[in-house]
């Protein structure tokens, strides 16, 4: 008889253990079982081809009748469609990125398809449909007959482990399965009317009836959230109990010294913000802390109202900016709000002061020797960086305090790799824009405490947004530009952001929406000179991308801040951060080629004056396509909480919880952080409870948590 820990070769024999070990990484007999179905085909419900209506979930049965993969030529990936037949009419199934799956179905073999009939080109189809395909020599009685009950489970498999193999395998791992002990606790269970974990595994495999087996997935779903909040719970404690250099509020430092001299009163939430970050500055642990806050709602200052209090403590702060452009905006903007007090070293200066240093990749020797020497020797207070912070010839006198700016931009590693300059653990700070809702927050960033920032400061200004379809009204985009003369004479500037860089260069690789051609794309360097001589002649146009040197990029910032440009012709580059008050109107062409998230960011970039900001989205895309759909979200929201579930809502879960998760996908397989909202709060409570209580009375689960920790200590998340 088998455990959850027998090894599978054991069940299975050497072979098919092999397979599973190679395909999905499963040694033992738990691995196996927990294993799920994606989806069930109800036996004896077989649709006929050409009574397929657009939006019905359809099952058939239906020979492969051709079958071709092409490769994109614009951007990387395949397709292959294969076409169905089932006597009465043909059917076309798509995938994308899956050309692998031609070995599955090659022409005249037979196979059962399920999906949503959608439509192409008017043509119906079935987009990444599930299928079982029949082994050859079989006929459809046969291949089903191993089923014995309603409902066949479709696996996630592949052409050496096709479905109907999988769910043999699992029969008799399920067969073999002695005892077992369930690791939730049995009160747990009572209260929630969820099954033991045995019928729960038999329910979700052999499914006889579905309203139970969407209970035996809500409970295998909760195992996996109460664990995963277990073991984020745990790091927290552990975190807590590390020790750091406590950097309290010293009076008549140069933290006062700042607050005398800010030009503005700190909204109530930065006040309450503040004191928290002080609160954990001042322990003798870590603080750990992520601050989220709209898009302009002011964590800047929050941010070097830190920075300042461990540097009255005598330590250092380093903040780590995801561009040169933000970073350099970061240290000009430092060194003028501190003024004087930045003026450490040089003759004459206040006797409490410090120095603001820049480190970027792109510095000169000379300048950049200048600057390591100062972080070396302390003598700068707060240093300001991008990735080029991370390199080992970096060496800090005292790190205190590390900050992290648009955290979305970095991975842990990242993190990381600063956090271990200090000798100590130093206190950490990150930040983000793109607010995340609570959930996400509590499963991506479940070991850190959150600080939201929800209100604006005061004074600022609406932003509207519109839409400029130019395929239906192309005479809105001359209405754009008249636009911009306007904004222009009356003295404020604008942005014009564009996809590409030139036409065959764009800023960043990894455009979420892009797909077809990219040559009909709006480019920085075509449409710039363009406008210059056409329907912008006489303005101050001038371009800004990741392509230019940092001088050029730097000049231009400057200048524009300055108010010596009238209109800014970029890429994403000042999607992050980027703040000029006297810039009144956002222009962004092809805005269906961007996320939700980031037109978002781009439009903060305008409304932060004393004048209302007006954001333009300029479309090719066609009424009513999902495109269409996203941007009508942005226009109508300027809610960053709303707009970040749209987004999510569309991402995958990988994408969701990050790349550095993708290794632990093997312990989240049914949870989704978006639609399984309430469970996770209900593990979250039911965690810390147990937490209080001590794990001692439930040695099973304190089990399932080491092994857990043990399979994760390589590859999970580790957002500390
Ligand atoms: P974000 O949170 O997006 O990083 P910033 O910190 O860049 O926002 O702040 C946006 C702008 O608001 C800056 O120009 C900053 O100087 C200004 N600001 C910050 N706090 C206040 C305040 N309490 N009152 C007025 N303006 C403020
Ligand atoms: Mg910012």
């Amino acid at each position: 008889m088998a455990t959850f820990d027998s090894k599978l070769s054991g069940v299975l024999g050497d072979k098919t253990a092999k397979a599973f070990k190679d395909l999905f990484g499963y040694t033992t007999v738990g691995d196996l079982l927990h294993h799920f179905p994606r989806r069930y085909l109800v036996r004896g419900e077989l649709s006929d081809i050409a009574a397929l209506q657009e939006g019905d979930e359809a099952t058939i049965l239906a020979k492969v009748y051709s079958a071709s993969s092409r490769r994109f030529q614009a951007r990387k990936g395949t397709m292959l469609e294969v076409v169905v037949t089932d006597g009465t009419a043909k059917l076309s199934l798509t995938f994308f990125n899956q050309a692998w799956r031609e070995k599955d179905l090659k022409v005249g073999s037979q196979g059962l398809f399920a999906g949503k009939v959608g439509s192409f080109n008017g043509k119906k189809q079935l987009a990444h449909p599930d299928y079982e395909m029949i082994p050859d020599g079989n006929d459809v009685d046969s291949a089903v007959a191993g089923f014995a009950g309603l409902y066949i489970p479709l696996y996630p498999s592949s052409a050496k482990l096709p479905s109907w193999k999988i769910a043999q395998c699992i029969d008799l791992a399920l067969t073999s399965l002695d005892h077992v002990d369930d690791p939730i606790p049995e009160e747990l269970l009572r209260k929630n009317n969820y099954p033991t974990i045995r019928q729960a595994l038999e329910q979700i495999h052999h499914p006889n009836d579905l309203d139970a087996t969407e209970i035996a997935r809500e409970r295998l779903t909760f195992d996996e959230a109460l664990l995963l909040q277990l073991l984020l719970l745990k790091r927290k404690s552990e975190l807590k109990k590390l020790d750091a250099v406590a950097r309290p509020y010293k009076p008549g430092g140069l933290l006062d010294g700042f607050d005398a001299r800010l030009p503005f009163e700190l909204t109530a939430g930065q006040k309450s913000v503040s004191q928290e970050i002080a609160t954990d500055l001042g322990a003798s642990h870590p603080m750990h802390r992520l601050l989220q806050g709209e898009v302009g709602s002011g964590k800047t200052v929050i941010a070097l109202r830190a920075a300042l209090t461990v540097i009255d403590n005598g330590g250092q702060a380093a903040l780590l900016a995801p561009t040169e452009v933000l970073a350099a905006q970061h240290h000009r903007t430092f060194t003028k709000l501190l003024g004087e007090l930045a003026q450490g070293g040089m003759l004459g200066s206040a006797d409490t002061s410090t120095s603001v240093v820049l480190l970027t990749g792109s510095q000169n020797a000379a300048t950049r020797k200048d600057a390591l020497a100062q972080i070396k020797s302390g003598a700068a207070g707060l240093v300001v960086g991008t990735h080029a912070l991370l390199s080992e010839s970096v060496e800090f006198n005292e790190l205190a305090l590390v900050i992290v700016d648009e955290q979305h931009r970095f991975g842990v590693e990242q993190r990381d790799a600063l956090k271990s300059k200090a000798s100590i653990t130093p206190h950490l700070l990150v930040m983000t824009a793109t607010p995340i809702p609570r959930t996400v927050a509590m499963t991506v960033f479940g070991d850190l405490d959150v600080s939201t920032l929800r209100e604006l400061p005061l004074g600022r200004q609406v932003i509207t947004t519109h839409l400029v379809p130019v395929e239906e009204k192309p005479h809105f985009l001359e209405r754009t530009w008249e636009r911009v003369r306007e904004e222009v004479s009356q003295g404020h500037q604008v942005y014009l952001v564009a996809p590409r860089i030139s036409a065959d260069i764009s800023e960043d690789a990894d455009f979420e929406f892009l797909e077809g051609t990219d040559s009909s794309l709006t480019a920085v360097e075509e449409l710039g000179p363009e406008l210059q001589s056409g329907a912008l002649n006489g303005l101050r146009i001038a371009p800004l991308h990741g392509r230019q040197s940092s001088d050029v990029k730097d000049e231009t910032m400057k200048a524009f801040t300055a108010g010596d440009i009238d209109v800014l012709i970029s890429t994403t580059v000042i999607e992050v951060g980027v703040d000029v008050p006297n810039a009144t109107l956002m222009i962004i062409m092809d805005a269906d080629r961007f996320g939700v998230s980031q037109l978002h960011q781009l439009r903060g970039r305008v409304g932060r004056g004393t004048s209302p900001g007006l954001c333009l989205l300029v479309t090719k895309s066609p009424a009513d396509s999902p495109a269409r759909q996203r941007l009508d979200a942005v226009a109508s929201t300027t809610d960053g909480f709303e707009l970040s579930r749209i987004d999510l809502e569309q991402r995958r879960e990988g994408d969701v919880l990050g790349t550095s998760q993708s290794g632990s996908r093997s312990h989240l397989r049914l949870l989704r952080v978006l639609r399984d909202e309430a469970l996770i709060e209900v593990a979250r409570t039911e965690a810390e409870a147990l937490i209080e209580q001590g794990l001692n009375n439930h040695s099973l689960l304190e089990t399932a948590l080491q092994k857990l920790e043990l399979d994760t200590a390589t590859e999970f998340i580790d957002k500390s």
